[in-house]
């Protein structure tokens, strides 16, 4: 049992990493064992603090324990401050990585190092899902590379512990880009299916740099799908005009084909990625089939070889 009457006394406050969704995050430093950490304070919005089920709901991240997951250590509640200690990520996020990696391609990735990442970020994802766990909120910037080249799923169970608001508490417009056409049209019955949409998005990302669908509000959103996916029917997508946000007056869109978007993607790679990108969410592949597909042949045998893992 800690006795954490502060955490200031048992972590020290180095510089600031960045912001998020629901936190400032800050390098940290552990007084007791000297470990370097990532201290995530969540602003509570509420004179209350943080709900007790929202504590709960944190908590039992802790007991996820994966590779591809951000390891949270600790949760530190106290009467006007809920931080989250999670293990320290040494080089940035994937948004940045883009943004640096990719300064001389349009921020677009080598496609190798794409496949390695796709693997990382659907081995998180399945274990995730295993354990019946949501993320909902899969972007570039939750996800965490560190120096090893090992990436990582953060911010796992915040959304299901807060909901994801309109706003960030410093303003800024929480992203759609990566949210599931079943989610945008209304639907409330969140399944695994949601962050598979995500992963797909982006993939496509990693290729050219440039998020795959920019919408800047829910319907302009529904509308970059549309554009490129073709505008779904009850042909289509059964069921689809029954959602609260379908319209009878969408413009129709025929579909397009996905590749002529991405000119480095092989066609396996592509195979894969129509089967994130799919209308349906139950038609969309499992994180756990997706690492079976045949695009991943060789993150496989490097695996069974120790070298991957
Ligand atoms: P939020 O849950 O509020 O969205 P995030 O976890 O996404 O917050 O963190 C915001 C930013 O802080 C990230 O994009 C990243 O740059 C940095 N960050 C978050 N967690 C870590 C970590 N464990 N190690 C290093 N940097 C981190
Ligand atoms: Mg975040």
């Amino acid at each position: 049992m800690s006795l954490p009457t502060s955490p200031d006394q048992k972590y020290m406050r180095l510089e600031k990493l960045g912001e998020g969704t629901y936190a400032t995050v800050y390098k940290g430093k552990s007084r007791l064992t000297g470990e370097i950490v990532a201290l995530k304070e969540i602003h509570l919005d509420s004179e209350e603090g943080a709900p007790s089920t929202a504590i709960r709901e944190i908590s039992l991240m802790k007991e996820l324990k994966h590779q591809n997951i951000v390891h949270l250590h600790d949760v530190i509640h106290t009467e006007n401050k809920l931080m989250l200690v999670f293990e320290y990520m040494d080089r940035d996020d994937l948004k940045r990585y883009m943004e640096v990696e990719g300064r001389n391609n349009h921020g677009a990735l080598q496609p190798a190092v794409i496949k390695n990442f796709m693997y990382q970020l659907l081995k998180g994802i399945a274990y995730c899902h295993d354990n019946r766990v949501l993320h909902r909120d899969l972007k570039p910037q939750n996800l965490l590379i560190n120096k090893r080249g090992e990436l990582k799923l953060g911010d796992f169970g915040l959304a299901r512990a807060f909901g994801i608001p309109v706003n960030t508490f410093s303003n800024e417009v929480v992203t759609l880009w990566y949210r599931a056409p079943d989610v945008l049209l209304g639907s409330r019955s969140y399944s695994t299916s949601i962050d598979i949409w995500s992963a797909g998005c982006i993939m496509a990302e990693m290729y050219t740099g440039r998020p795959l669908f920019p919408g800047s509000n829910n319907e302009d959103q529904l509308l970059k799908i549309f554009r490129v996916m073709g505008t779904p029917n009850e042909h289509t997508w059964p069921g689809v005009s029954s959602f609260s946000e379908y319209k009878s007056t969408f413009p129709q869109y025929a579909p397009t084909n996905l590749s002529q978007f991405l000119t480095m993607i092989d066609q396996m790679g592509m195979d894969l990625l129509n089967r994130m990108l799919q209308y349906q969410p139950h038609l969309r592949i499992s994180a756990k089939d997706a690492l079976g597909h045949v695009w991943f042949n060789e993150c496989r045998m490097w695996n069974e070889r120790g070298q991957y893992q």
